[in-house]
């Protein structure tokens, strides 16, 4: 019997000179560990072909897609690679695959997509993927039905149904990704590793990520950019996650590990579970520095409980934050609940002196940004430069994505997800000094709402324009000013858009 052919792909950004700093040094693992996991139930009877954006292009991927001739192809989009993944989706059908997409931004416009993209069959509403795909894989290999596969959104005759979410915690599913599945890509990563950051390491450096648990302490207000779909705290198994670095570690070499949980703060008692369970072993070698983590933290949170020491403990040499502004108000205008400038400062300065490079990012725009506090940003970069070390600093202009309290402001303002009402959106504003007007509010709207496909240029600038006190061009002056006085420090740069 044929084998049933399955693609999953990580969609690629549109261009190359919008990319985070991290960009292709890390594999995308989520991908992996659903193909790990379809292995796993299904054994010989499918085939599977990774193809990550990350480090190839859309034309690579569609003309892969060609060749292998796929039965199903699954494409995470986020916003800013929705447009590309779009194309991807297209040439998959035309070549008579059925289309899945997920990821954040399938799952926030799942009815329009299925609306307006007859190419695509499937949306999975889940950010946490991994049963609901092996389920719909499950359907329709064996032409059961789909009604009963969660978090699914599909057409059935002229309606769009979806069938309910469901939560997956971590603690009881979480697979262990299979890296023999992309041993021939690994070492394209270690090399746009090696050439971006080896300067910060005594070593040739592995890197690999990790996803053990999700969610975040600032989650119930969440930051005014987010879009991180679910930031309900998930954490998972701390021997597996031990367990993995170890079978990583001495399978492959790999010697650095990106745990991309949304905030490693977010939760003490798990951050506790993690150091008791750290295997003799292992401890020996984050001691040696043989093995290192990344993660990503707030300010806050590092302040407090002794985390930082707690992060040294467990092998953490570096550490994301978004730094975001060097203004406490604004700070407060950006939602970062409780996080002052002093915060960010001590904060870096503590991780610091533990030994523990700081990957910092700034925001120029926040809601009522003005030139003055902007400039407080941009003076707050160079001081902290010159005092601190970094292993790389992102300032980018501010974008208000879907699922933000951003987007609540611009879009949803009427009915949004993360104000109480309008009337708290009303509040904010008048605090800020921002006017708009219903005619206004209502274009901007209009040009929104029913639609997944969305300009990242154009919802920049519509911020810019109605939600700050300065204009986009003067925002990427400064970003422009600050990458230079980057590049006199030779510490690494690039833009974050997710
Ligand atoms: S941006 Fe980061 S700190 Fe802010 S709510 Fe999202 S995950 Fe938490």
């Amino acid at each position: 019997m044929d084998k049933y052919k399955i693609v999953l792909v990580n969609s690629p950004n549109e261009t190359n000179d919008r990319n985070s700093s991290n960009y292709a040094c890390f594999p995308h693992i989520g991908i992996v560990q659903l193909a790990t996991r379809m292995k796993r139930d299904f054994g010989d009877s499918i085939d599977i072909k990774i193809l990550d954006g990350g480090i190839s292009n859309t034309e690579y991927i569609e003309r892969a897609i060609e060749a292998y001739n796929p039965n199903l192809v699954g494409i995470s989009v986020l916003t800013p690679t929705y447009k590309e993944g779009l194309k991807i989706a297209r040439k998959a059908k035309n070549v008579g695959a059925k289309v899945v997409l997920g990821d954040d931004h399938a799952g926030f416009f799942p009815d329009i997509i299925l609306n307006k993209r007859e190419y695509i069959d499937y949306v999975i509403t889940n950010d946490v993927a991994e049963q609901p795909f092996t389920e719909l894989l499950g359907a329709l290999i064996n032409n059961t039905g789909i009604e009963h596969t969660p978090s699914l959104a599909y057409r059935k005759g002229n309606a769009i149904t979806r069938n309910p979410d469901k939560k997956y915690y971590l603690k009881e599913q979480n697979t262990s990704p299979d890296l023999e599945l992309i041993t021939n890509t690994l070492g394209i990563y270690w090399e746009n590793y090696n050439n971006a950051f080896g300067h910060l390491h005594k070593k040739k450096i592995k890197p690999i990520t990790l996803n053990y648990a999700r969610g975040c302490e600032n989650g119930l207000k969440r930051c005014t950019y987010c879009s991180i779909s679910d930031l309900v705290i998930n954490t998972g198994n701390p021997e597996e996650f031990w367990d993995t670095i170890r079978n990583y570690n001495e399978k492959y070499g790999i010697n650095l590990f990106f745990e991309v949980y949304d905030s490693f703060t977010a939760s003490p008692r798990y951050i506790d579970s993690l150091i008791k369970t750290i295997p003799g072993d292992l401890e020996k070698k984050i001691n040696n520095k043989e093995i290192e983590l990344m993660v990503y933290a707030r300010s806050l949170g590092l302040t407090k409980k002794n985390n930082v020491e707690k992060l040294k403990k467990l092998g953490v040499t570096r550490v994301n934050i978004g730094l975001d502004a060097g203004d406490t108000e604004i700070l407060e205008a950006q939602r970062k609940n409780k996080t002052t400038e002093e915060t960010n400062i001590e904060a870096v300065k503590l991780l610091n002196q533990a030994g523990i490079s700081v990957h910092g990012s700034y925001i120029a725009g926040g809601p009522g940004e003005t030139e003055e506090t902007l400039k407080k940003t941009v003076d707050a970069i160079e001081k902290i430069l010159s005092e601190a070390r970094f292993s790389a600093i992102e300032f980018s202009r501010f974008i208000p994505l879907p699922n933000s309290p951003a987007w609540d402001i611009m879009v949803e303002y009427e009915n949004p997800k993360f104000y109480r009402d309008k009337k708290e959106i009303d509040e904010e504003l008048q605090m800020l000094g921002i006017e708009i007007t219903g005619q206004e509010r209502e274009k901007i709207r209009n040009k929104y709402k029913d639609n997944d496909l969305l300009d990242i240029d154009e919802l920049a600038s519509d911020w810019f324009n109605h939600y700050t006190h300065i204009s986009e061009e003067y925002a990427l002056r400064q970003i422009s000013k600050v990458d230079t006085l980057l590049d006199s420090h030779k510490v690494r740069t690039g833009k974050n858009v997710g």
